[in-house]
């Protein structure tokens, strides 16, 4: 796996169940996945010589991030490394624009949306209310590289716009989408063209950070949860993909569905399926990327999951604070990656698995009580 993260680090704990050699390209020693791999080569996902040392060692190359260069991809694909997902459908979570273009010649409902690059190109996107007004907010996205809503901006004006614009980067436009809620469907497809659907998830984004996950997403008509799956395993078809996508969803009151991203990879919407599925996300990445038969994505029957993300607080000495949680609620788990702890950063999550007689609200509130008390020692913080 490209990538020292924490989704390298999750996915070498589900290779040692397997029993599958797992090996990372880190950026240092001292990363996510490189602090428990045994097989670790330090080195950058931006260097053609560094990648193809390491690919020189594997049998299939997978990611734990989208930031490869595609033309190092497509170098390592005609150098006949076994690259998976492969540099044709990777594209699509690199270049927000080629997706939304790739998705709408799809039929894949998304926002509207237009690249632009000047305050002209907005104001027309935007579109002249009857009082001669602009239909403002204006989401604009950096068209490559944003993370964790870092390349989304919401502008309320023109001043906002230009703020934007200043920065000189690609820039798409997209109407702002005024959702009840976000989903993410999860599905994993492999070379011999197998597919499995996780149950949909809720979403809960804060900051553009994903906060909170809930698994299956409360309260989803079936026929809507059977049409996203259904959206994401034609979606992983029709590019190509090997290995799990991800599809970040926009519920509209009334049950329609736009798609906003794409990710190809293990992701946080699935952190949920170590503990509360048949088959992890990280499982069923590694068996989808080596073409092994995909495993069951059901969770234990009645069950249903909350997870939430642990940002770090101001103090970085938690053990107190994990001795505390682990002790209040038996019940959770407690998950952290190892990375040094920086305000707001992603440190760790925690899940809780639910069963048919809890109540979806008294979980999400003890899943939200135990990542506040670690991240700020106390269950009152955010
Ligand atoms: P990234 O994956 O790069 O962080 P996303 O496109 O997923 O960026 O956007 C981050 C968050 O911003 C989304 O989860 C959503 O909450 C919000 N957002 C993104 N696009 C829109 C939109 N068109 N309308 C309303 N909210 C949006």
């Amino acid at each position: 796996m490209v990538g020292g993260g924490q989704l390298a680090r999750m996915t070498a704990a589900a290779a040692v169940g397997l029993g599958v050699t797992f090996r990372v390209l880190s950026e240092s020693e001292s990363e996510s996945a490189a602090l428990v791999t045994h097989d670790v080569t330090v080195g950058s996902h931006r260097s053609l010589s560094d990648i193809v040392g390491f690919a020189a060692e594997c049998d299939v190359i997978t990611f734990d991030h989208e930031h490869v260069p595609g033309a190092i991809l497509a170098e390592l694909e005609s150098a006949g490394f076994l690259i998976r997902p492969g540099s044709a459908a990777l594209r699509y979570t690199q270049d927000k624009l080629a997706m939304r273009e790739r998705l709408t010649e799809l039929g894949v409902p998304c926002p509207r949306f237009a690249p632009v690059s000047s305050l002209a190109d907005v104001a027309a996107f935007a579109g002249r209310g009857p009082d001669g007004s602009a239909a403002w907010p204006v989401v604009l996205k950096a068209v490559s590289g944003g993370y964790d809503g870092k390349g989304v901006w919401v502008c309320e004006s023109t001043v906002e716009v230009e703020e934007v614009l200043a920065h000189g980067i690609p820039l798409m436009a997209e109407e702002f989408v005024p959702f009840s809620r976000e989903l993410a469907a999860l599905v994993a497809r492999s070379p011999s063209g197998q597919g499995a659907a996780y149950p949909v998830a809720q979403t809960v984004q804060s900051d553009g950070i994903c906060r909170e996950v809930i698994a299956p997403a409360p309260g989803l008509p079936e026929d809507v949860a059977v049409q996203a799956e259904a959206l994401a395993l034609r979606i992983a078809a029709e590019l190509g993909v090997c290995g799990l996508l991800a599809v970040e969803l926009f519920e509209l009151p009334g049950g329609l569905l736009l798609v906003n991203e794409l990710a190809m990879r293990p992701h946080n919407s699935g952190h949920w399926t170590i503990e509360g599925a048949r088959t992890s996300q990280f499982e069923q990445h590694l068996r989808a990327v080596l073409d092994l038969p995909l495993g069951s994505c059901e969770p234990p029957a009645g069950s249903f999951t909350v997870m939430a993300n642990l940002l770090g607080g101001t103090d970085p000495d938690i053990f107190d604070r994990y001795l505390h949680v682990m002790a209040a609620d038996p019940a959770v788990k407690v998950h952290f990656y190892g990375k040094e702890v920086r305000p707001g950063r992603k440190i760790g999550h925690v899940t809780i698995v639910a069963g048919p007689e809890d109540e979806v609200t008294a979980v999400r509130d003890r899943a939200r009580r135990a990542a506040s008390y670690l991240r700020w020692g106390t269950e009152d913080g955010d």
